[in-house]
């Protein structure tokens, strides 16, 4: 009985790592707390890898495909020829 309330109470403590990396990075605290106590070993890597993914997404620039004009890496197509970006 007290092994089970033990582990919920170490479980909850441990979620809240990932919850407050995440909450740093504009994520919501409350589910990665959750997501944090259910899954910890999973959930601590996503949080830190949160912010990796954000900037890929935000900076950058590609060519595209068709003229060569470089263009935002969130575009879904090419702002002169109108070239459709298509996502892997
Ligand atoms: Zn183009």
């Amino acid at each position: 009985m007290h092994t089970i309330t033990l582990v919920i109470i170490i479980a909850v403590s441990l979620g809240i790592m990932p919850a407050f990396v995440a909450m740093q990075k504009g994520r919501s605290f409350l589910k990665w707390w959750v997501y944090g106590t259910l899954a910890f070993v999973i959930a601590m890597p996503h949080a830190l890898l949160l912010d990796r993914g954000l900037r890929l997404a935000g900076g950058g620039t590609r060519a595209c495909g068709f003229c060569r004009m470089k263009v935002s890496i969130s575009a879904t197509h090419c702002p002169r020829c109108g070239h459709e970006f298509i996502e892997f």
